[in-house]
């Protein structure tokens, strides 16, 4: 029976195969959901690019003319 057990050594083999196929596509699209996030001048909170207002303490975000910075540390 030496044809069958290769026969399912290279199934395991498949399927160790999609297994890692699968772990990449899911690697990928946790590194391409990641966004920037902005700390809120107010309050410190993070914003993401393009709120209107801080949804912590509410207060009008003013993106063209504001010194909102990229928080590069809380990349989610
Ligand atoms: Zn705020």
């Amino acid at each position: 029976m030496a044809k069958g057990d290769s026969i399912i050594g290279s199934i395991f083999k498949f399927m160790a195969l999609l297994g890692g196929a699968w772990l990449t596509i899911e690697v990928l699209k946790a590194i391409s959901k990641k966004v920037t996030y902005y700390d809120c001048p107010k309050c410190g909170s993070d914003i993401e690019y393009g709120q209107e207002n801080c949804n912590v303490c509410g207060v009008g975000l003013d993106w063209e003319n504001s010194k909102i910075e990229a928080n590069a540390e809380n990349t989610n």
